[in-house]
């Protein structure tokens, strides 16, 4: 799905990301961990392609594919997914309308015509149902005046309404109570499946309790220093994360 191949990037010419290698399998689940500033919101919005992020140096192939050479519409369009870690309020533009235009931009990409009105609205029926969303956020501009639970939980419609390949759900859980954020992974559980693939990046350890991921990878410094199964998930909760600092002491 994808291959992350020694990848190095700046941000306004200061290294962030130090030699990334990472391969994710179809129906596989990975965590990403590690303490603030390690570059875990760099990761994904490099492989997003996002602006001012410089890629200097190595490879990331989506199926196959080139993706650091695609615009990132067209890597929206491949199948990646991306929830940021601060969704943006978009006034003016409802909720409904942006998912039937992200969704038929899918759609046209995949030369299929727009999705009829009639199996638009039982699609969007049906997720929200399977997502716990509240229905009268729907009609309301996008994410504009949401809680942060409500975005969150847009994120995850947004989701299931999309069946991207690959999701990279960048601190889903940051800002979230308990019942949120039973929800929102009840929402990733309940979509992932053997042929998509999911990214969780995460500070902590809790939301690893309810997405019970395949490998758990520490991001410290700009590389990925250690991997292992959810177990170590548990004994980062334990250690925290300073003996990182005497292991791996900062570089330039
Ligand atoms: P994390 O998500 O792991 O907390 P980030 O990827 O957000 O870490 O940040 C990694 C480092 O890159 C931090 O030192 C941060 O200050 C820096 N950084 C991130 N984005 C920018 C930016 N737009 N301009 C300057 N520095 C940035
Ligand atoms: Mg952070
Ligand atoms: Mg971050």
């Amino acid at each position: 799905m994808l291959s992350i191949k020694n990848l190095h990037a700046e941000v306004e010419d200061k290294k962030i990301l130090k030699g990334i290698n990472l391969d994710i399998k179809p129906g596989e689940v990975h965590a990403i961990m590690g303490p603030n500033g390690s570059g875990k919101s760099t990761l994904s919005a490099v492989l997003a392609g996002r602006e001012n992020y410089t890629v200097t140096e190595g490879e990331v192939l989506f199926e196959d594919k080139d993706l650091l050479d695609m615009a990132p519409e067209i890597r929206a369009r491949e199948g990646l997914f991306l929830a940021f870690q601060y969704p943006v309020e978009i006034p003016g533009v409802s909720n409904i309308n942006f998912l039937r235009t992200a969704l038929n931009e899918i759609r046209e990409y995949k030369g299929l015509p727009p999705m009829e009105a009639k199996e638009f609205l039982r699609l969007t029926k049906e997720k929200q149902k399977l997502v716990e969303f509240d229905a009268k956020l729907i009609n309301r501009s996008l994410n504009e005046g949401f809680s942060g639970g409500e975005k969150k939980r847009n994120e995850i419609l947004q989701l299931a309404m999309l069946d991207p390949k690959l999701s990279i759900l960048d601190e889903t859980d940051s800002g979230l109570d308990i019942d949120a954020l039973r929800i929102v992974s009840g929402g990733v559980n309940k979509l992932r499946n053997e042929h998509n693939s999911f990214v969780i990046i995460t500070h902590y350890q809790r939301l690893l309790e309810y997405i019970v991921p395949d490998f758990v990878h520490v991001l410290y410094d700009g590389r990925i220093v250690k991997s292992g199964t959810k177990e170590l998930a548990l004994e980062l909760e334990e250690r925290g994360y300073d003996w990182l600092k005497e292991s791996y002491p900062a570089t330039e």
